[in-house]
């Protein structure tokens, strides 16, 4: 996350942990030993680690799921360990992989759990209730009867969240939430997580084994090893910049400098665009708005300015109207996407380029190669240490597949 957008309310508060140890019953080593760390109020830090390194027992330590053996955690200035932990846990919403919804219980009911045991009364749960699930963009009139196996993956992690969020927690715990949906949710599950943190400017912490999404979602990572051990804790950027050391090299990848495309958003570089025109106009205005043009291709919308297909000059002369004609965008981008999947989209489509739709879903213009490539040689100037060498092979794979002018 850039710096512009979390300057919303802060309505997190800092977490510090002092030397908090974890030592299992019948363990011979820790599985968490003396990690200290401050996680600022209002920002996402992701903890980022191989399997079995002790990040979901560090999370847990936190809302006192598990008791720490030794060690001090303090969540807004007070003293986590010496309050009752029930009293605790109302302050900190907590969403994990398979969202974790009461099998038996409603949407509605899984939802309202804290806010019923801090004593709301009806009107205000259910009011709650509704506004929860519009903030994570399920319309609560579909979805508040439901039971969760009614639901999609996606959708149950989208209830998860609302759910962790209902009494409005300052702090949120989020335990690889995503890691049970397919690449596509897990992008937009993403991309509604900054979006409503944008909003809200809780203090996040999030679990993930996924380096690209510990950069795409995080103000400041930790990168853990065993034992939770700090490898580094720095933003995004300055990790694939400068990696600690080879261990932390090694889990950035090799590709540093193309994962500098997880770190720009859409709405960041200038986009293309091309002629568009609603399936209802007239199929020689778009044939006129394509004449002389080197790129031959056009979008058709819907009446709400919403993509619906590519169509090609050739597929428009002779054509009678712009209905049913042309062929299916792959998949369509936010402006909060990352360049990294704007790549992935481009790649995928056969035009090699990717639609952005604006938040309602209005078309909002194109990516093509050359606006990453333009962004990698941008960011290698400014950092000539970076491992140039990716960036020129980028340029050179993009540059030579494309050579004509493109959107
Ligand atoms: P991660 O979330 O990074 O995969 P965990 O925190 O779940 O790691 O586990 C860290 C280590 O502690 C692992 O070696 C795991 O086997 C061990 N561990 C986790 N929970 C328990 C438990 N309840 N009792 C004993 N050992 C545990
Ligand atoms: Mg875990």
């Amino acid at each position: 996350m850039t710096e512009t957008e979390t300057t919303g309310t802060v309505s997190g508060v800092e977490i510090v942990l002092d030397t908090v140890t974890k030592l299992y019953p019948g363990q011979r080593d820790p599985a968490v030993e003396a990690v200290s760390m401050t996680i600022p109020a209002g920002e996402i830090v992701v903890l980022v680690g191989p399997s079995g390194c002790g990040k979901t027992t560090t999370m847990r330590m936190i809302n006192r799921l598990i008791e720490p053996t030794s060690g001090t955690i303090s969540i807004g200035g007070r003293d986590a360990t010496a309050m009752n932990p029930d009293e605790l846990r109302r302050g900190i919403g907590y969403s994990i992989q398979q969202a974790g919804l009461f099998p038996h219980m409603t949407v509605a009911k899984n939802i309202s759990t804290v806010p019923g045991l801090l004593g709301w009364d009806r009107k205000r749960i259910a009011g709650r209730v509704d506004d929860m699930l519009d903030l994570v963009g399920l319309d609560p009139g579909e979805y508040r009867g439901r039971y969760p196996r009614q639901l999609s993956g996606g959708q149950q992690q989208r209830v998860g969240v609302a759910r962790a969020l209902a009494a409005d927690p300052p702090v949120l715990l989020m335990d690889e939430p995503f890691g049970a949906v397919d690449p596509i949710t897990r992008g937009l599950l993403q991309d509604e997580l900054l979006r409503l943190q944008a909003e809200l400017g809780k203090t996040i912490v999030f679990v993930t084994h996924d380096f690209s999404e510990a950069v795409k979602l995080g103000d400041r990572i930790a990168v853990l090893g065993n034992q939770s051990r700090i490898l580094q804790y720095d933003t995004p950027a300055a990790i694939l910049a400068h990696p600690a050391d080879d261990t932390v090299a090694g889990f950035v990848g090799a590709d540093a400098s193309l994962k500098q495309l997880t770190l720009t958003r859409v709405s960041d570089v200038e986009l293309g665009d091309c002629p568009t025109a609603a399936e209802d106009e007239s199929v020689e205005t778009l044939r006129k708005a394509l004449a002389g043009r080197d790129w031959p291709w056009a979008l058709i919308l819907d009446n709400h300015r919403r993509p619906l297909r590519w169509v090609s000059a050739d597929q428009l002369a002779d054509a009678q109207s712009l209905h049913g004609i042309g062929r299916p965008i792959g998949n369509l981008l936010s402006l909060r996407s990352t360049l990294q999947d704007a790549l992935e989209a481009l790649l995928a489509d056969q035009n090699a380029t990717a639609v952005i739709t604006s938040a309602r879903g209005e078309y909002a213009g194109l990516i093509a190669i050359e606006t990453l490539v333009t962004h990698l040689s941008v960011v290698r100037d400014e950092h000539p240490d970076k491992s140039a060498a990716t960036v020129a092979a980028a340029e050179e794979s993009g540059g030579a597949a494309e050579p004509e002018s493109r959107p």
